[in-house]
């Protein structure tokens, strides 16, 4: 579904954005994985199956220059990106009356100001060959407002209409943008919830089960593929049924 193509993944060391890795991989794809994290980076590229098919960057989706970087490495080794995948993230969750100035600001720059910023950059290359996709890692947080998240919250929201905005900028271009908001997944980012916070979120679930990376790599895979290719702006939840 994606032979030959080329692919950044950012946040791609671990857990989801691992997944959509491999996942693209598999279809054909050469990945580049922007992540903060070295040592993760490295492993992923192994287990990926080495330089051939993907490399990595460092690269801190809050700064423009390495995102630029991102996008260089990518043409340097394997040409001209076909798909940006923004999917880095982190949580710092905390009600409102606890939660510090510095954590809200933290995780608004990585997900909203970081999403903006690879959209911007992979955009204003597309544009140019007038083809390309974007798919925005949003989250149900953003759909339905967690306690506890008014900053998650915020900023996956915020990745709707950023996804949406562009979606309207660039289609006349060739260039499609759409957003997956995946629901409770199980991957680094949520083993450290505590397990009456799990088993809440469990009975939630019409499917009655945690979601596999896999399971929102697919989806991904879709929309970064020609199976997509009438479908711009839109919202895909992977959610087993929550909050449907
Ligand atoms: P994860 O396991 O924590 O992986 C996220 C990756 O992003 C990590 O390798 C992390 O590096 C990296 N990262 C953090 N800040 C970064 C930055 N500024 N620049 C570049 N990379 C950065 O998280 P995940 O669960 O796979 O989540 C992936 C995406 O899916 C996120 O956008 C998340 O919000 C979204 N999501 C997850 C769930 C879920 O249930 N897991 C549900 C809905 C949406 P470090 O390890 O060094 O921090």
């Amino acid at each position: 579904m994606l032979k030959g193509k080329t692919a950044v993944v950012t946040g791609g060391a671990q857990g989801i954005g691992l997944a959509i890795a491999h996942a693209f991989v598999e279809q054909g794809a050469r990945v580049v994985i922007g992540d903060l994290n070295e040592n993760a980076s490295r492993r992923a590229v192994e287990e990926l199956g080495g330089e051939s098919v993907t490399c990595h960057t460092v690269c801190d989706v809050r700064d423009t220059t390495l995102v630029e970087q991102a996008l260089d490495t990518a043409e340097e080794a394997f040409g001209p990106v076909d798909i940006f995948v923004n999917n880095a993230g982190l949580t710092r969750d905390a009600t409102m009356r606890k939660m510090s100035e510095e954590d809200f600001d933290m995780v608004i720059a990585v997900h909203l100001k970081g999403a903006w910023n690879g959209t911007r950059a992979a955009a204003r290359r597309m544009r140019e060959r007038e083809s390309g996709v974007i798919v925005n890692i949003s989250s149900m947080s953003g759909k339905v407002g967690n306690i506890g998240q008014t900053n998650y919250s915020a900023a996956k929201a915020g990745i709707v209409g950023l996804t949406k905005a562009a979606a309207k900028e660039l289609a006349f271009k060739g260039v499609r943008v759409n957003a997956v908001q995946p629901g409770f997944i199980d991957t680094p980012m949520t083993e450290a919830m505590p397990e009456h916070v799990k088993q809440q979120k469990l009975a939630e679930i019409p499917m009655g089960r945690v979601g596999q990376p896999a399971e929102v790599a697919s989806v991904v895979v879709f929309l970064a593929s020609d199976m997509s290719s009438y479908m711009t702006g839109a919202v895909l939840e992977v959610a087993g049924g929550r909050y449907m």
